[in-house]
């Protein structure tokens, strides 16, 4: 039977991305069902509203969704559509494999990790007090009675939670994660020494989620250790998990450390749902040209193939791509030496070029 899958182009690039991955994956030979939905800056000009409850609805409905980047204006009226399908569908984990492909320029050729973000807590838990406000003021008074150290006036304050709830189930994503795909160990990471109240919550639920999975082996690192490390000795390290902040952060490390956004895959996984997206934005300079690379979308829909049960077109899939890009020809320009390398494909042919691999193979 077909997967029936939301399917949602974006803006900016998306559309052109997203639809170099339809056909990508339907080239695999697995049946889908697309549930096509807007989402973005030009549904919003268009209806008004960027994230339309028809959209939500769907992927609630079909519980799987991929789609193409969407473009949040700096200072218009409407927040990240990210930010509310990771509230609206509860996506707390923010999983993001950094894998280095023969072929794609980068220092760090021995890079295999995955990255389980947590994302719904932490500074980013959106609860902020403006500087100069009554709740601010409040704030550094009761901070004063009960701690005794005073926050200077003129202070702005962003909260950071860290549950148990929380840090347990991003903690066991992590390892069944690890479980699931013969992952050697897993990493947490975190700022315990310092935070002892919020990222001590963390370390300790990951030390007793740990004893649960004595299969696989557990460290914990200290986040600044961590980005030092990386770049040291990235092949050392296999499955991290980190609260929101920090797993923002080594996220865009680890794209860097596998040659860049063009190549970084990502899924936003939860219980009510999951969706599968790139970890670039709509890249509107660039936008509407066959121009930017698809691998990052089309790694995504690997991941979402692996989620609806299809392993072996999945590894069909990533190995048509991985085929592409080692072998250089047709790929497009920021997988070429120079950016301006005149034999680089625009993003159609490239999805091309991985159809006729997959016809092959
Ligand atoms: P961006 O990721 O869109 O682009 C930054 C640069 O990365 C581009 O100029 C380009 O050089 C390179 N790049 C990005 N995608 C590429 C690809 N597929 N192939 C080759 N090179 C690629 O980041 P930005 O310019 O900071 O953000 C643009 C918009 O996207 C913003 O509105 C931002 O809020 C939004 N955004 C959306 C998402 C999402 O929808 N998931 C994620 C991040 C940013």
């Amino acid at each position: 039977m077909a997967h029936r899958v939301t399917f949602i182009p974006g803006d900016g690039s998306g559309p052109e991305l997203t639809e170099a991955t339809r056909r990508v994956l339907e080239a695999t030979g697995v049946a889908f069902d697309w549930d096509v939905h807007e989402a973005g800056l030009d549904e919003y000009e268009r209806s008004g509203s960027p994230f339309p409850e028809a959209t939500l609805n769907s992927l609630k409905e079909n519980g799987v969704g991929i789609k193409g980047p969407t473009t949040t204006p700096v200072g218009s009226g409407f927040r990240s559509i990210n930010v509310l399908l990771r509230k609206e569908l509860d996506l707390y984990a923010c999983v993001r494999p950094c894998k280095s492909y023969e072929g794609v320029r980068t220092r760090f050729p021995e890079t295999d990790l995955v990255i389980f973000r947590e994302n719904t807590e932490d500074v980013y838990a959106g609860i902020e007090f403006e500087k100069d406000s009554e709740g601010a003021g409040e704030l550094i008074d009761l901070i004063e009675r009960t701690q005794g150290a005073r926050i200077r006036d003129h202070s702005g304050i962003s909260i950071k939670p860290i549950s148990v709830f929380c840090s347990e189930r991003i903690v066991r994503a992590a390892f069944e994660y690890a479980r699931e795909h013969g992952r050697r160990k897993v990493h947490a990471c975190h700022k315990a020494n310092i935070m002892k109240f919020s990222d001590g919550v963390f370390l300790e639920v990951a030390r007793q989620v740990a004893a649960e999975y004595p299969d696989i082996e557990f460290a914990d690192i200290i986040v600044d250790n961590l980005c030092n490390q990386l770049v040291s000795w990235p092949g050392e390290y296999d499955v991290l998990v980190l609260p929101n902040l920090y797993g923002d952060l080594i996220s865009d490390l680890g794209a860097g450390l596998i040659g860049g956004l063009g190549v970084a895959p990502g899924a936003n996984i939860g219980t009510h749902a999951a969706v599968f997206e790139a970890t670039h934005g709509s890249a509107p300079g660039l936008a509407g040209l066959n121009k930017l690379n698809p691998t990052a979308v089309m790694l995504s829909g690997v991941l979402m193939l692996r989620h609806l049960g299809e392993a072996a077109a999945a590894d069909r899939m990533e190995g048509a791509i991985a085929s592409v890009i080692a072998e250089g020809e047709r790929v497009t320009y920021d997988l070429k030496p120079t950016k301006d390398d005149p034999t680089a494909v625009g993003t159609s042919e490239f999805a091309d070029a991985v159809i006729e691999v997959l016809g092959t193979a």
